[in-house]
């Protein structure tokens, strides 16, 4: 009965938001079923609706809901679902070849993804990328390589950081439920310093990024020592942690820091990269130059692929058979990532997240205006938040975030939760998004927040 099951995703999908059933609505109701017989616990979805078509600013799901798409896949289908040049080149290479393993034969769209992120990552000088299938990967493998060219073995991290699962990046990750309850022992040699969160530092935001700079030095060099650091790992806007955009100055404070004692800076850009916050890379937006880089999510269009790059004599440290795996750079996902860059190149989406801030911003500035509970709205680009709290004292209210969320749900707009309090809702729409679904997706947030 329903047309819904055979259509097409991609921009040619209709832009529409449309409610039929209840959320979920009967057949996702049933999948959820088979899901809870098939799959562990563990696994949850944030809206469990099941997809059967994604694009431009909809995901469309098995009742025939179509919701005004908020979240991109966490930040991964930022070119749009199924963007054209994606899914034609990917398509194409499927046919052609599906994997050789680089470590057996090479092939040319390895290269060339490589080349391009080392046009365009603002690390200073001559650099090199290796590619990988995850955020967590390049992550993990950007720690080694650091480790390897510095010949230490410390990592320090900071509070509501996210880094990934894998052990490694577990215990880089700040928020212990659900990232790391009954999951120990963790990886020794990782500290964590305070983050500049100018909305909770206790004195207060003008200070804040000055007095996070101290505590990193006194971590730095009274607590573990400097000659026993291999990198500072940092999220230039951090993600799962609820958006926060540390304290003007913070970051680049960080650099000179790391710069001063020969640790390296690492900037974990896998869910601010590649185009979402109006630049390729959030770092640029404060000048900082970072050693290694990580992408992951926005890079593939959502294939799977992540990536470090970095400086080449840093990248160079690891001998010939240190780096690398089965998966790592399939052709698949290479082609993607081609199709991604051309995708950002020419719809000019730099421009567009901008644009997209220049909506949405004022919006939520009024929501915060109307409602005392919105204690913040920051981000950059498409990349936005507002954090939910109760009385004069910001206690975080997580209770009300999820209740708004819920509301979006039931209403057609899917949003995100973040935060390590829980209290943020995160706004991360497709750059292919119209400008009608935009403005209709804050009228449904407007709504749900009362
Ligand atoms: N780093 C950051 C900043 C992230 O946001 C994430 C994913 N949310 C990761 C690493 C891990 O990426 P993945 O889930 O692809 O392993």
């Amino acid at each position: 009965m329903d047309v819904v099951e055979t259509q097409q995703g991609g921009p040619g999908l209709a832009q529409v938001r449309r409610v039929r059933t209840e959320v979920p609505g009967p057949r996702s109701a049933e999948l959820l079923a088979r899901q809870r017989a098939a799959l562990p616990a563990g696994v949850g979805s944030a809206l469990p609706v099941f997809i059967t078509a994604a694009g431009g600013g909809v995901v469309v799901d098995a009742d025939g809901n179509s919701f005004i798409d908020f979240g991109s896949g966490i930040a991964v289908t930022t070119v749009g679902n199924a963007a054209p040049r994606v899914a034609e080149r990917a398509a194409a290479q499927l046919h052609r070849f599906t994997h050789t393993c680089f470590l057996v034969n090479p092939y040319e769209s390895y290269v060339e993804v490589c080349e391009r992120l080392n046009r365009l990552a603002p690390v200073p000088g001559e650099k090199r990328t290796l590619l990988v299938n995850t955020g967590a990967e390049a992550v993990e493998n950007a720690v080694k390589i650091a480790r390897a060219a510095t010949g230490r073995p410390g990592v320090v991290v900071f509070d509501h950081g996210y880094h990934g699962r894998t052990l490694l990046t577990m215990s880089m990750t700040a928020k212990n439920v659900p990232y790391k309850q009954g999951f120990g022992p963790f990886a020794t040699d990782v500290h964590r310093a305070p983050m500049a969160y100018p909305y909770r530092w206790p004195g207060g935001p003008e200070r804040c990024a000055e007095e996070a700079a101290a505590a990193l030095v006194e971590l730095i060099d009274r607590q573990v020592g400097a000659g026993n650091i291999a990198a500072v790992v940092v999220e230039p806007i951090q993600g799962e942690g609820g958006f926060v955009v540390s304290a003007p100055g913070f970051l680049p404070a960080v650099a000179e820091i790391c710069a001063e004692r020969g640790i390296l800076l690492i900037a974990d850009e896998v869910q601010t990269g590649i185009a979402r916050t109006g630049a390729m890379f959030a770092c640029e937006h404060e000048g900082v130059q970072p050693d290694l880089i990580t992408t992951a999510k926005g890079l593939g269009g959502g294939l799977p692929i992540g990536a470090v790059t970095g400086r080449a004599e840093l990248m160079d440290a690891v001998p010939a058979g240190g780096l690398g795996g089965t998966y790592s750079g399939n052709p698949v996902a290479c082609e993607a990532a081609l199709g991604v860059f051309d995708e950002i190149e020419r719809g000019d989406l730099l421009r567009r997240a901008a644009e997209i801030e220049r909506i949405m911003r004022p919006a939520l500035a009024e929501l915060a205006e109307r409602h005392t509970f919105v204690g913040e709205v920051r981000g950059r680009g498409a990349m936005l938040a507002i954090e939910i709290v109760r009385g004069p004292d910001r206690t975080p209210d997580p209770a009300r975030t999820a209740e708004i969320s819920k509301r979006c749900h039931a209403g057609g707009l899917l949003t995100l939760t973040a935060g390590s309090y829980g209290n943020v809702l995160r706004f991360l729409p497709p750059l292919s998004i119209p400008d009608s679904l935009l403005t209709e997706g804050l009228a449904v947030l407007a709504a749900a927040c009362g």
